[in-house]
């Protein structure tokens, strides 16, 4: 019982990049052009250094290219926009990823908007933003486009729920909402300042958390058999140990909702699922190809 409520993003995730993997193969195959992924690290953060090192495998492990840019933490501003502009003429590479966070002395939203708004896999370029809010053909953000498909896979249809989305990030909140009214829900944004959010949250059929505070969403919050998408990542320590949780109290939840996806194991993998399909869905349309079956 509980096991049919929990939703396996892990799982999800993989039989995803089996299908992107057979999608590049066909590619290749058919039409004669493999897909490349560039990847800018700057700096040493080491969970960014993770993040790069995962992506560059899930990308090579694909079939599709995989291009590494690693730049010193001193790099200036300069010189990554000049990184940037060969990536944009670079003819092999479909998809552009900066890691953040960048250092003090780079302005991200500035590098972010030199990306070739065709090739900003990760979505956040303002063209972008733009496309998805007024409905064009963009790149949407992975966390929040993995979150829907997550959704779509459990309701089916999505028209009509109420769907309270927890934080207004330009990364998460904010494209996450887009979505969802794209997908004709009532759509409410709840964030810092929203007055009663448990009132708020116990309106809703589908609830979104992308906070960054553990387990701050308690299962007394919830309506009987709401959906919740807890996107949160938290490091805590519990019982002298480092524990992952998410912005959801998963014990709480669990016996309230109607579906929950867990902290590992449920938005999580679909990010990098999700960024290898935008790079596929890039190159296709760079190509001038339709996107294999
Ligand atoms: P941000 O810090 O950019 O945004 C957090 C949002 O939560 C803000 O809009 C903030 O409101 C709101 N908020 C903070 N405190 C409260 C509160 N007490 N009540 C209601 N709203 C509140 O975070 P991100 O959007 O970047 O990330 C959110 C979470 O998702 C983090 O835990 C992050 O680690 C995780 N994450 C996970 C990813 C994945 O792959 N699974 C990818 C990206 C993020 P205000 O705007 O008013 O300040």
């Amino acid at each position: 019982m509980s096991e049919q409520k929990i939703i396996d993003g892990k799982a999800f995730a993989e039989k995803l990049r089996g299908k992107i993997a057979a999608q590049v193969a066909t590619l290749k195959s058919k039409n004669g052009f493999t897909p490349g992924l560039a990847v800018v690290l700057v700096g040493e953060d080491p969970a960014s250094k993770v993040y790069v090192r995962n992506k560059g495998e899930q990308t090579k492990a694909s079939g599709m290219n995989s291009f590494e840019h690693k730049l010193d933490a001193s790099t200036s501003q300069e010189t990554l926009l000049k990184l940037i502009d060969q990536l944009n003429r670079d003819p092999q590479v479909n998809g552009i990823l900066v890691q953040l966070p960048l250092p003090k002395q780079i302005d991200a939203q500035a590098v972010i908007n030199a990306i070739d708004p065709d090739k900003d896999v990760d979505g956040f370029h303002v063209v972008n933003a733009g496309r998805l809010a007024t409905g064009g053909q963009g790149l949407v953000p992975c966390t929040p486009y993995g979150c829907l498909l997550l959704l779509k896979d459990r309701l089916g249809d999505l028209a009509g729920k109420h769907a309270v989305v927890i934080g207004r990030s330009n990364i998460v909140g904010k494209p996450m909402a887009q979505l969802l009214l794209n997908e004709s829900c009532t759509v409410t944004i709840a964030h810092s300042k929203t007055k009663d959010l448990p009132a708020e949250v116990r309106r809703a059929d589908i609830v979104i958390a992308a906070v960054g505070r553990p387990e701050m969403v308690k299962g007394d919050w919830l309506k009987d058999g709401a959906v919740v998408i807890d996107v949160g990542i938290n490091r805590i320590e519990k019982d002298g140990k480092g524990k992952l949780v998410g912005d959801c109290d998963f014990q709480s939840c669990l016996p309230k909702a109607s579906a929950i996806t867990p902290v590992p194991g449920g938005v999580g993998p679909m990010t990098i699922a999700m960024l290898l399909h935008s790079t596929l869905v890039a190159a296709c349309r760079q190509h001038g190809v339709a996107l294999p079956e």
